[in-house]
C-alpha cells in the first residue's frame, strides 16, 4: 500500500509526472525512437525514468518501487486455508461421501469456503499470498501455515462452542501446539464463542493433515455449531469476526 505523507508531497509528483510525461518523447528519440521502457531502465541508470524512480523511492521507500512490498507481515509468506467439505465429491472414497454438516438452511462448505474467502482478502491485504483448498487436494502440499476451517454439528441444538486443534503424530508438535493454541485465543477475542475442547479422532487424526508436508504447520479448527442458533449469528451472519479470528491467528503465529 502506498501512503502518501502530505499534500505538498502529493503537489510535487503530480508536477514531476506531468514534466516527465511531457519529456517522455523526448527520452524515446535519445535512446534511438522505438527503444522499450524495459531496456531504457535496465542499461540506463541516470535514465530520466530510473531518476524518477529513484525520486519516488527517497518519497515512499520500497512501497513505490515494489507493490504489496515493503513493511507487510506477510511478504513472502504463503498461507493454505481449507474449505472444509468444500468440492468433497472430488475426494477419493470414503471421503467423497463426507458431506459435512447443515443448519439453519446452510451446508458446512457454504459455510466454511465462505469464512476462507474472507479470511485469504484479510492476508492478502497484509501481503500473504494464499491458496484456498477444497476438500481433497494433492499430497506434499507445502506453505508456512495450514488452517483446516470447519463446522460442527450436533442433535442436541444447544450444543455450542468453537476449538481448535492439531494433528497427533505431528513432527512438529511444539509448533503445532503453539499454532492451536493462538489460533484458540484469537478466535475467542474476535467471536466471542465460548471455547470448548471437545477433541475426536476426527479432528486429531484428520486426514487433511497427512496430505501437507511433513512440518508444515497445520491446525484445524472447529468455527462453531452449524446447528446451534448463537453459533450461526456468527459463522452464519457475521463470519467476518470467524475470519478475523482465524487471520489474526495466523498472523500472529507467522510474526511472533
Ligand atoms: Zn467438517
Amino acid at each position: 500500500m502506498i501512503r502518501l505523507r502530505t499534500g505538498f508531497q502529493m503537489l510535487l509528483v503530480g508536477c514531476l509526472v506531468v514534466l516527465l510525461s511531457s519529456l517522455a518523447p523526448m527520452a524515446q528519440v535519445a535512446h534511438g525512437g522505438g527503444g522499450d521502457e524495459g531496456t531504457a531502465q535496465t542499461q540506463g541508470d541516470n535514465s530520466i525514468w530510473s531518476q524518477m524512480n529513484r525520486y519516488l523511492e527517497s518519497l515512499f521507500g520500497n512501497e513505490a518501487a515494489v507493490p504489496g512490498g515493503g513493511h507487510q507481515s506477510g511478504a513472502g509468506k504463503r498461507v493454505g486455508l481449507q474449505a472444509g467439505h468444500w468440492r468433497y465429491q472430488e475426494s477419493p472414497p470414503p471421503l467423497n461421501a463426507q458431506t459435512g454438516t447443515s443448519g439453519g438452511g446452510k451446508t458446512e462448505p457454504e459455510v466454511t469456503l465462505d469464512i476462507a474467502q474472507r479470511t485469504a482478502k484479510i492476508l492478502e491485504d497484509k501481503g500473504y499470498a494464499v491458496d484456498i483448498l477444497p476438500a481433497w487436494f494433492p499430497k506434499g502440499y507445502s506453505a508456512d501455515a495450514v488452517v483446516a476451517i470447519h463446522a460442527d454439528g450436533a442433535a442436541n441444538p444447544e450444543a455450542r462452542g468453537f476449538f481448535a486443534d492439531r494433528y497427533s503424530r505431528s513432527a512438529i508438535p511444539e509448533a503445532d501446539d503453539r499454532f492451536m493454541t493462538i489460533m484458540d485465543e484469537e478466535y475467542a477475542a474476535a467471536t466471542g464463542l465460548p471455547f470448548k475442547y471437545r477433541s475426536t479422532d476426527g479432528s486429531r487424526y484428520y486426514y487433511g493433515y497427512t496430505l501437507v508436508r511433513v512440518k508444515t504447520p497445520m491446525a484445524l479448527i472447529e468455527t462453531g455449531f452449524l446447528t446451534n442458533e448463537v453459533d450461526r449469528q456468527i459463522i452464519v451472519d457475521d463470519p467476518d469476526r470467524s475470519a478475523q479470528g482465524i487471520a489474526a491467528g495466523i498472523d500472529r503465529f507467522l510474526t511472533q
